[in-house]
């Protein structure tokens, strides 16, 4: 059994983690900290459930040299070459780009590129949509909402009730959760861009299935390619799955660094998985700090609600 620390220690401790935190060294602390958390399967950690996090048998991840295969230079990936050697290793820990996981298809490397691409176009090509079954059912087409111009992306899985009904992604209780995340990362909806991998309700809201992934993801590719974010976020693992194009449970990769077209990518946990785990809630923050320390945004302490 392990004894308790003296108090005088834990203070030296506590004031010691402080000070690091202030130097803007949390999240290196907090990745320890979550990895020996997960090592040692603490009950706080959020088991799978439902979608979000299949159990797949376990295969071993190939290239698993850094950068290996996002075709990066890992002295590009990892920058900061003149930096304080503890900068370096944060900054070499933060920013690493990790090899994809293994497609199972090379659906988008096919498709042809549109010449001036343009969101309108995008919305026009979509126009009343009856290509799926999706449509049969739906009240609104659910394109996107935000800031064209966004360095942030965030990639949900497809609309829910709230959303068919007004044709806005994430407004209902996932969608409340996902505004404060962004608010706690000091940004505003208008900031970011804000869009699904099906623009039409599944009924009941179940999964979206692999024809009408088929069928609608290429508009959310030529999406990506005319916003051109600084960084995707992948909420949740259909997001996730469709533009790695690999069948690969989310777990394996969240939170990584993994490169879609040149972008930077990271997939995260669904809001609406956190709705009924919040204790993930911690690991998600920990994600968004990742992607806050890409974009320069300073890095908050508090965890979003
Ligand atoms: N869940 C999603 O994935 N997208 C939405 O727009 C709303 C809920």
């Amino acid at each position: 059994m392990t004894q308790p620390l003296p108090d005088a220690l834990r203070e030296k401790i506590k004031h010691r983690l402080s000070f690091y935190e202030d130097l803007g060294l949390a999240p290196f602390y907090l990745e320890r900290h979550a990895s020996a958390a997960l090592n040692s399967a603490a009950p706080a950690v959020a088991q799978p459930i439902e979608h979000e996090e299949e159990i797949l048998p376990k295969r071993a991840p190939k290239n698993a040299t850094p950068a290996a295969a996002s075709g990066t230079s890992a002295s590009a990936v990892v920058g900061a070459q003149h930096a304080a050697p503890q900068l370096a290793t944060q900054s070499a820990i933060e920013n690493r780009v990790f090899p994809a996981p293994p497609k199972t298809s090379n659906f988008f490397a096919l498709l042809e590129r549109v010449e001036n691409d343009s969101l309108l176009k995008i919305r026009e090509d979509i126009g009343d949509c009856t290509r799926c079954k999706l449509h049969k059912k739906r009240t609104h087409i659910v394109f996107a909402d935000g800031n064209p111009k966004a360095e942030l992306v965030f990639v949900g899985e497809g609309p829910g009730a709230d959303e068919d009904a007004t044709g806005i992604p994430f407004v209902g209780r996932a969608g409340k959760l996902l505004t404060q995340m962004i608010e706690a990362m000091g940004l505003q909806r208008k900031d970011v861009y804000i869009c699904n991998v099906v623009k039409c309700r599944p009924p009941e809201n179940r999964q979206p299935d692999p024809e009408e992934v088929t069928t609608c993801s290429p508009y959310l590719v030529r999406q990506l390619e005319v916003i051109n974010p600084k960084v995707i976020v992948c909420l949740g693992a259909t997001a996730a799955k469709t533009l790695l194009e690999t069948d690969m449970g989310i777990s394996k990769f969240r939170g990584q660094w993994l490169d879609f077209r040149g972008k930077k990518l990271l997939a995260t946990y669904h809001p609406a998985y956190l709705l009924r785990n919040p204790p993930a809630k911690s690991e998600v923050w920990k994600d968004l700090q990742k992607v806050m320390l890409e974009l320069g945004l300073p890095v908050k302490k508090a965890k979003p609600a």
